[in-house]
This record gives C-alpha cells, structure tokens and sequence, in this order.
C-alpha cells in the first residue's frame, strides 16, 4: 500500500477534512491529491501537549536569545559583532571583512544554501520546526496567548463571545504584550547594524536617523503581523523556501511520517486488534490529537505535504495516545516514505544529490577558511609604474616608479612604513617618514627606488615591498615585485 491508495482508503475525496471536524483546528482545507491547502479562513488555535520533540522545539528556540544578547558583546573599543553597513565593513570580533573581502561573504552564503538543502534532502525542513524566526516567534506569541486565553477551546470561546470588560481586557494584554516582543524585536535587529547602546539612546531621544526608524517600524510592524496575525500562512504562501522544499526531499528523506501500514484501517477505539466485520484494525484510533497540535493545520496521515514543517510535535501527540491505548510508540515517527513501505534506508553516499551537495559544501567551506587564514590586518598591493618603466638618473643610477596601496582593516588608523628588500643597494624615496594609513580604506602613496646602475645584471630583478605598523610590527603585509633596468 501507498500514501496514493491511503488516500482511498481513508475515503478522503469528496470527505470533509477531518481537521474541519477537531475542535481545536479549524479551517478552510482544498485537497490537491492528498496536499492540504490551508487558505487561513480561520485561526489554527494549535493545542500544546509535553513531549521530546517539544522540548527540542523549546530548547532549539532558546538559540534565538543569541539575537537579542549578541549585539551588546564588545571587543576592544567596539561592538564585537556589528555590520557596519555606512561604514561598508563588518566587524566579528577580530576579524574586520571589508568590500574586498566579499568574495568570502559570497561563498559564505553559497555554503549556508546548500547546507540548508543538503538538510532538506536529508531531514526536510527541520530548520522551519525548530530555528526559524517565523515559527519561533509564532510559538512564543501563542504560548502567550495560551497564557492569557486559555486552551484552544476555551480561545475560540473567547473569539465568539460579545465584547466586555474581560474580554478587552485579556486581548489589549495580549496585544501589548506581543507589540514589546515586536518593539524589542526591531530594537535587537537594528542593533547589528550600528553601536547597539549608542542606537537605545538615539531612539529614547528622538535622535536616530530615517534609516534606524525604518528599520525598527518594518521589522517591529512585521514581527507583530507574520507572528501574531499570520502565522502558519507565512510558511505556506510568503516563504520561498517552503515552495521549492519539492525539488529538495524525495522517498528517502526522514521526516515526521504516519505509518500507514501499521495504522489503516483507521477506527474509533474499541479494541485494538479486534476482528471488526472480518477486517483487523490498525492502530489509528482517528483521535484527530496529531491534527489539534499541528501549528499549521496539517493531517500528517494524509501524507507528507507543503505545510509540514517538521515540528514532531503531532510525533508526541500520538506516542501519548499510544501509551493511553498500551500500543507500541512511533506510529507516526521520523522516516522516509521508503523506510515505512519497508525498503532500504540508503546511506548518504548512495544518494547523488546528497554527494553533490557535500562537494559544493566541501568547496565552499575550504574557500572561506583559506580566506579566514590569510587575511590579515594590512594588504599591500604594488603597481609598477609603466611609461617609462626605469628613468637613468644624471649619476648613472636606474630609477623605478612604483604606486602603493595600503588596505588597513584594522579598527584604528596607523603610522606605517614602506620598505624594500631584493636589489643590492636600492635606495626608497618618498617613504622617508611614517606614512598614515586611515582605518578602513586603501592609502595610496608613490615611491622611487633608486639602484646604482652596476648593481644590476639583468633587465629585471625581484624586489619585495613590505609595509609595517610603526606600533607593532606583527601587523604588515608583503607583495612581490619587479625593478626594470635597460639592457647592460
Ligand atoms: S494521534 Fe495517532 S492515533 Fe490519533 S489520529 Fe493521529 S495518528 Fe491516529
Ligand atoms: S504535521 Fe506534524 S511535524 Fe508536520 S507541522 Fe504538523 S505537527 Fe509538525
């Protein structure tokens, strides 16, 4: 039997869902073959029921604290982790990435992508049920409204009843309470992208820029419309990532997965394994507690489909019914459609995909810690001087041209010095004194090195060029050149 004959079998076509039916979910479903299509006619008031994979979802949530907390980290004179955009550099911790650095930037979210599909062919969107800022934030604006409402029963109650006293004042608490999630939300955002202390004090004095207001008015109003209004239909409609999951899973992907085989037929709880008009029965006992806990309306019995996101909590709904009925946990559990018709779970070398998204990875992953590893607080590059490429001095001695340009990424401005190494009896003009170098951007000088004439025996000789702070000499750079001479 397939997901395709279950679908029969359950008499789903033509059925009410049996989600229209559950107390605790509600809403407008369309069945594309067995896809559910949940349009948002009406809230999903999700029911909450302890379990391991909820406790996963609270701890996974508990890394978002690194948003709010990270921007008030500091690193010498400065924020750790800022992403100086008017500044067009990013600081973390010490490492400075400047526009010319970008390439690492790119290959840093190249790797980040294709890790997120190479986990979505292994375990679907796992990232959705337990990092995304959208069902995070989602999880926390209806535990709130738990808190303050009451069970899904007693919330649709709420909805229906005539306005009051009570009732206004349950909904502006839960209101101004979701609008200070929002508000810090915005706050903590911005605060990555300018000095996060100095930003608080431009915003309560009415100081900051258009850009910090816009910036905290979206992503507060945003917080509050996606966590608080619009919840599940993000994951379905607004998130691209949902759309072309498709492409990304196949048969051999785990992910939550109703054992069909072992559930069907489906029937109300009499007693499991009783001979019921000469059919055994399956294990679904058709209790809806995995449809009244899903936070995005899905029937996972159905099939796997565009809404799930991976959450595992309709996992602990039904191990929680199965322990009630003394039948054996996992009925629905992580595996791969394969896994459940009882074909081999492949390992991921035998599947392609996974193979090519491992050597991008592997590419990517080696691009960024070579460019980690050699990048350092100075960068030098030396452009010889063409038209003409020597002069002859009145003293015989050959001069070379040569523009210089100083990148300094560190936090400060420097003192530094120009020196070169390679000819016999160079001598460097124009870097007599210590030379500034701004923090931040490229310095530009020119120098002259002068050689005497016997000194060369070749049209063209090596000579490196090295710049050095005057305050520490471990921050300097070094680049390779030429010294052009006439033919002897
Ligand atoms: S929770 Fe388990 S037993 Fe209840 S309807 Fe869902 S799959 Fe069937
Ligand atoms: S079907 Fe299960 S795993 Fe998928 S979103 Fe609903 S509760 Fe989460």
């Amino acid at each position: 039997m397939t997901f395709a004959q279950v679908k029969f079998d359950s008499g789903a076509q033509g059925e009410k869902h049996p989600a229209d039916e559950s107390n605790s979910v509600s809403g407008l479903y369309h069945e594309l073959d067995h896809w559910q299509l949940n349009t948002g006619g009406k809230t999903i008031h999700a029911k909450r029921m302890d379990g391991r994979f909820r406790t996963i979802k609270y701890f996974t949530a508990l890394t978002w604290l690194g948003f709010f907390l990270i921007p008030y980290l500091r690193w010498e004179d400065r924020q750790a982790v800022l992403f100086d955009i008017p500044g067009r550099q990013f600081h973390i911790f010490g490492l400075t990435v400047l526009p010319q650095d970008f390439w690492m930037l790119s290959l840093t979210l190249l790797f980040l992508a294709i890790t997120l599909f190479a986990i979505t062919a292994f375990a679907g969107r796992i990232f959705c049920g337990y990092f995304c800022f959208q069902t995070v934030w989602t999880d926390a604006y209806t535990w709130i409204e738990q808190k303050l409402e009451g069970n899904p029963t007693r919330r649709h109650k709420l909805d229906q009843e005539p306005w009051g006293i009570r009732k206004i004042g349950i909904k502006i608490s839960k209101h101004a309470l979701w609008l200070l999630i929002a508000l810090l939300t915005g706050l903590s955002f911005a605060a990555w992208f300018a000095d996060s202390f100095q930003l608080w004090h431009d915003y309560f004095s009415l100081q900051a820029n258009v850009a910090a207001w816009i910036v905290l008015a979206l992503f507060t109003g945003g917080t509050y419309v996606f966590a608080g209004f619009m919840r599940e239909q993000v994951c379905f409609w607004l998130c691209p990532y949902a759309r072309i999951q498709g492409v990304m899973s196949d048969r051999q992907t785990i992910m939550p997965t109703y054992d069909f085989i072992r559930g069907e037929p489906r029937g109300k709880f009499l007693k499991i394994g009783r001979l019921d008009g000469g059919k055994t029965r399956g294990d679904c006992i058709e209790c809806f507690q995995c449809v009244a806990v899903c936070p995005t309306g899905v029937d996972i019995r159905v099939g796997q489909q565009e809404g799930c996101i991976t959450c595992g909590l309709c996992i602990d709904a039904c191990n929680t019914v199965m322990d009630k009925i003394a039948r054996p946990r996992g009925l629905i559990r992580y595996a791969s459609l394969d896994a459940i018709e009882g074909k081999p779970q492949k390992n991921i070398l035998q599947r392609p995909r996974m193979v090519i998204y491992l050597a991008i990875m592997s590419l990517a992953l080696s691009g960024i810690v070579y460019g980690l590893t050699h990048l350092g607080a100075l960068k030098l590059q030396v452009i010889h001087g063409r038209q003409p490429l020597f002069v002859r001095l009145s003293d015989g001695a050959i001069q070379n041209r040569y523009d210089i340009k100083v990148l300094n990424k560190t936090g400060a401005d420097l003192l530094v010095k120009i020196s070169a190494a390679g000819v016999p009896g160079q001598q460097i003009m124009g870097a007599d004194v210590p030379l500034l170098a701004q923090h931040g951007r490229i310095s530009a000088y020119t120098v002259y090195v002068r050689v005497p004439h016997e000194n060369l025996s070749s049209e063209s000789a090596p000579i490196a060029f090295r710049v050095e702070s005057l305050a520490d000499g471990k921050i300097n750079a070094t680049y390779n050149s030429v010294f052009m001479s006439p033919r002897t």
